[in-house]
């Protein structure tokens, strides 16, 4: 894979284009973002930030690359898929460097996040089994029915900073093996996986402008939104803009899915492996500095759940390994940004005045500590709450860092009832060796996605993955079969060839015969 677009922009600084028709194309808008190394707190790279008009070529390139795509044999995109999945096993640990470089995350996380992308790469070569239609002969005498599946059309993603590489993947590899050209449009935070990704498929054999990047902020999406040829779009990211693409996609009669943020809870029952639990908190928590949409940041201990382990939460929290996410044995990354950092470290300030119990205070750690060259880092560590209530803030809010907050309740039914209650539904999580408490709380629970002894449960590829409530706007989930389903469209065929049809003009409505 050559190197993403490295012209300088400045000492050191890499300029990250568009991707439109198989090639890099320069920013023409004159807008351009920062990218930043969040580790050292220095800009790398400028990213173009693309206006309407720059929308408008990346969809024209789509839209003329449709038609032939659309009408290559599945067998023939299921192998372009194939080869894609080669290289990018090959080309693995240079998508995870490009990531932690951007968002900070650590590398051996960040391996993690491209594998599961590749997952769904995986589930998309498939897609001539997954296309098969159905058949029904006969249904009235010389008459059969068959329905079948067709691409849409231009399709696009729009897509969050926490997986620049395997958000994008629950997306494209679908909409493109079922024949559809697809358009993405990354987080401007951390865009230089997305043409990484763009060259892979290219050398893959996908022809040019099928697959398309177009770097940007709101102006772009906003110009996706309205572009009457995108016919569909997958977004991912924060509620309050989910829920503006599924209301503005579907305004200007877009199909739309559209992946909101969390507030996932682990009920912890005073019968669990209470180191496994801890183990899980602890790392669900603080994975990715608590920048994943399934990332726990509510802890229910029921019953003496509590007693039993807030000791050892305590310790684990401050021993956490908060370095560099090069560094191989590295736990926890830096926030990606400054802007995040700032609004992490208001919830904190807000959990103490609304008198929560704070634990241990992440805003403590120093930069300094994290590695060489970090000083200027958008550092923190670990934070643990606990008695947080209901009515608090950082209980209702989504902070989207590494912040666990714990919450007592007497039973599971009254961990039942608060998780109900939460206007998020995204992921859930249930430590306890009882099998009928598990199966009580699966039942119950108004979560998309649950975990039973397992902290962080993001569905298989042929699963598909989604939330309820203000997690999920639209009707299919990402990827699996829904996703086949969100990038195609049925289409139904009754037919009757011409001896049959000697009958004559029939003005009844038709019956079977
Ligand atoms: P974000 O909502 O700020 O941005 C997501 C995308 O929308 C980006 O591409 C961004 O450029 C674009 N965008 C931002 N403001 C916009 C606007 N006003 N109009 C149109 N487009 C706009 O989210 P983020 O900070 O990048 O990601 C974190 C959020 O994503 C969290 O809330 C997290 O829970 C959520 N998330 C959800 C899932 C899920 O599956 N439900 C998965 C990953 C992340």
């Amino acid at each position: 894979m050559n190197a993403p677009d490295k012209t300088p922009a400045g000492a050191g600084i890499a300029s990250i284009e568009h991707w439109i028709a198989g090639r890099l194309v320069p920013g023409r808008s004159g807008r351009r973002a920062e990218v930043f190394n969040p580790a050292v707190g220095r800009v790398t790279g400028q990213v173009a930030l693309a206006n309407a008009g720059e929308v408008a070529q990346a969809v024209a390139a789509a839209q003329a690359a449709f038609p032939a795509w659309a009408d290559t044999p599945p067998i023939r995109r299921a192998r372009v898929m194939f080869k894609f999945l080669e290289l990018l096993n090959r080309h693995r640990d240079e998508l995870a460097r490009a990531i932690t470089a951007e968002h900070g995350k650590v590398f051996t996380d960040a391996q993690g996040e491209v594998t599961r992308g590749i997952d769904i790469v995986e589930f998309a070569c498939g897609i001539p089994q997954l296309l098969k239609g159905d058949y029904t002969d006969q249904v009235s005498t010389g008459i059969d029915n068959w329905t079948m599946r067709q691409p849409l059309g231009v399709v696009a993603g729009v897509t969050p900073f926490n997986f620049p590489v395997m958000v994008p993947m629950w997306m494209y590899p679908v909409a493109l093996a079922a024949g559809n050209s697809f358009i993405l449009k990354p987080s401007p935070l951390d865009p230089t996986p997305s043409i990484m990704m763009a060259e892979l498929l290219k050398e893959a054999g996908l022809p040019d402008g099928v697959f398309n990047v177009v770097q940007g902020d709101k102006d772009a999406v906003d110009a996706l939104l309205e572009h009457p040829d995108v016919k569909a779009i997958s977004f991912v990211g924060s509620t309050p803009i989910a829920q503006k693409i599924y209301e503005t996609g579907a305004k200007h009669g877009k199909r739309v899915q559209a992946l909101g943020g969390a507030k996932n809870h682990m009920v912890v029952m005073p019968d669990a492996d209470m180191d496994q639990a801890v183990d899980a908190l602890i790392g669900s928590a603080f994975g990715s500095a608590g920048e994943r949409c399934m990332a726990i940041s509510v802890g229910i201990l029921v019953g003496n759940a509590a007693d039993q382990i807030m000791a050892k939460l305590k310790d684990r929290t401050e021993s956490l390994k908060v370095k560099n996410g090069v560094e191989l044995d590295a736990e926890m990354g830096p926030i990606v940004s400054k802007v995040a950092h700032e609004r992490i470290t208001g919830y904190i300030g807000q959990g103490q005045t609304e008198g929560a119990k704070l634990v241990v205070d992440g805003r403590k750690f120093q930069g300094a500590k994290a590695g060489a060259g970090c000083d200027n880092g958008f550092w923190m560590g670990g934070t643990l709450f606990d008695n947080v209530t209901p009515d608090m803030k950082i209980y209702k809010e989504e902070i989207f860092g590494p912040v666990l907050g714990c919450v007592r309740a007497k039973d599971l039914k009254e961990a039942v009832d608060l998780i109900n209650a939460h206007e998020f539904g995204n992921g859930v999580s249930l430590f306890t060796r009882d099998g009928n408490t598990a199966r009580e709380f699966s039942r119950r629970v108004q979560v998309g996605m649950v975990g039973i002894n397992v902290p962080i449960p993001v569905p298989m590829a042929w699963h598909g993955f989604g939330g309820w409530k203000k997690s999920l706007f639209g009707d299919m989930h990402a990827y699996g079969e829904e996703g086949v389903r969100f990038y195609t469209k049925q289409k139904s065929i009754m037919q009757r060839w011409p001896e049959s049809i000697g009958k004559g003009a029939e003005f009844v409505m038709p019956t079977a015969k």
